[in-house]
């Protein structure tokens, strides 16, 4: 099974992501930890994202690409995976298109997280304070809604389209949201 999570930054996509991950022992895919993960430890691709991640930017397509390329290759991802986060660029998705057309993979769903933007930022400020991330503040905040708006929104089409998409209402509760759009799976 493979399925995208998609939504605006504060959505509850990971937790969703990880829940079901869990639930269905499938690979759990974030861009955002990977990069983390990169910034962390210090690679040549960690200091060139930490700027861009810490002001709310995405970092370049050529490099999220090629990184959930790599991921997707590895041996646990045979059954399937759950990616969050990506894509977030139209060109990320005909990438992503293209490279499971070339693998023969195929996608099954990509569940939307309907949120409003004063739910979600609600939700990041309280976040701040529990996980301490570098881009949970206002500023960054403000370019992730933006960056999202005009970079990432559009995929909603794209993946309608494909008659893929699944619309859940983000405002639940974690439990709620997980019962209503998963118990099924
Ligand atoms: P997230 O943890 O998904 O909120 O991602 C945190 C940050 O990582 C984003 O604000 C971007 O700077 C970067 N990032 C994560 N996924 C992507 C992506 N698909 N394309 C570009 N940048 C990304």
């Amino acid at each position: 099974m493979i399925l995208i999570f998609l939504g605006p930054p504060g959505s509850g996509k990971g937790t969703q992501a990880k829940m079901l991950a869990e639930k269905k022992g499938l690979p759990h895919i974030s861009l955002g930890d990977i990069l983390r993960e990169e910034v962390r430890i210090g690679t040549e691709i960690g200091r060139k994202a930490k700027v861009l991640m810490d002001a709310g930017k995405l970092v370049p397509d050529e490099l999220t690409i090629e990184l959930t390329r790599r991921r997707i290759n590895q041996p646990d991802c045979r059954n399937g995976f759950i990616i969050d986060g990506f894509p977030r660029s139209m060109a990320q998705a005909e990438a992503l298109t293209a490279m499971f057309a070339a693998q023969k993979l195929n996608l099954d769903k990509v569940i939307y997280f309907r949120l409003s933007e004063t739910e979600a930022v609600k939700r990041l400020l309280s976040r701040a304070g529990i996980e301490g991330r570098a881009d949970d503040n206002e500023a960054a905040i403000k370019t992730r809604f933006e960056v999202y708006e005009k970079a990432t929104r559009p995929l909603i089409d794209y993946y309608q389209q494909t008659g893929k998409l699944f619309e859940i209402d983000a405002a639940q509760t974690i439990e709620q949201v997980f019962q209503s759009a998963f118990s099924g799976l």
